[in-house]
């Protein structure tokens, strides 16, 4: 039985690619950093339909935190054959708003988090010759979004992580790919009235917002043997919002 690490696997997005893979009959570490409670309900579900799966809390960019995770994983679960690079925090602010100490913490988050992840799970995966790396990004990292300059910036980041490492370790067979999500309906965001919904809806041309199972469903194609020959690769479903 393969195994899994979701980073951010609490809430949102995380928890949905977290319950495909234990559904599909994988072993799967649920990351969490500050929603114990969430993270919990997300295991009860999974162990009273008799998948396999265990919670590990780490703030992801706290290298000593992530190394301490993966221990617990290795322990009970073997090596990580497949990391799901999730966890990120994201801020509508003006450009001009943003404090230095704001800028270190989004980075540390969402870039240095994948950081610590990719290279804590490496070692195995090298040794393995075999592993599916998938990084979290963002349309806004491919389009850029206004108000939303620092978090444009750390998703953009990641589509750079992720070709430059896929082209590092494709001769060890390690597949890193990016999936970068349009809108989807999460806690992330919130924070949008009715009106924000809409126009967002109007401008996508399949006139939803999507939901987390439709990015974890992705995200499984991109970890399973049938995307063996894709990596460096930046899949985006959005519907339709950007073409
Ligand atoms: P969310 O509902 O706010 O959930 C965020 C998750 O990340 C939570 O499980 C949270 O864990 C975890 N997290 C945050 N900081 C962490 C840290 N320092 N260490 C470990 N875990 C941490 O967000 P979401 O919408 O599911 O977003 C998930 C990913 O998709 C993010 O990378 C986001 O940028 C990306 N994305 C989202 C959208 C969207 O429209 N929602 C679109 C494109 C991309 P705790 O609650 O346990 O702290």
């Amino acid at each position: 039985m393969k195994t899994v690490l979701v980073t951010g696997a609490s809430r949102g997005i995380g928890h949905d690619i977290a319950r495909h893979f234990a559904t599909s009959g994988f072993n799967v570490a649920i990351n969490y950093n500050t929603s114990r409670e969430a993270a919990g309900r997300l295991q009860d579900e999974l162990q009273k339909v008799g998948c396999n799966s265990m919670l590990v809390k780490a703030d992801v960019s706290d290298r000593e935190q992530v190394n301490q995770m993966l221990q617990l994983v290795n322990r009970q679960f073997g090596d990580i054959e497949i990391l799901i690079n999730n966890a990120g925090i994201a801020k509508q602010q003006l450009f001009t708003d943003i404090t230095s100490g704001e800028w270190d913490r989004m980075f540390d988050v969402n870039v240095k988090g994948m950081f610590h992840c990719t290279q804590g799970v490496l070692p195995a995966m090298i040794r393995n010759h075999c592993g599916k790396i998938i990084n979290i990004s963002s349309v806004w990292g491919i389009t850029g979004a206004s108000c939303e300059v620092l978090y444009s910036t750390t998703k953009a980041a990641i589509i750079g992580m992720t070709k430059a490492l896929a082209k590092e370790l494709g001769p060890s067979n390690i597949q890193v790919n990016c999936v970068a999500p349009g809108v989807i309906d999460t806690d992330m965001n919130s924070d949008l009235d009715a009106e924000a919904i809409k126009e967002l809806k109007e401008q996508t041309p399949l006139g939803v917002i999507g939901k987390g199972t439709d990015i974890a469903e992705t995200v499984f194609f991109l970890a399973s043997q049938k995307a063996d020959f894709i990596t460096g690769q930046i899949i985006s479903p959005n519907g339709g919002f950007l073409i």
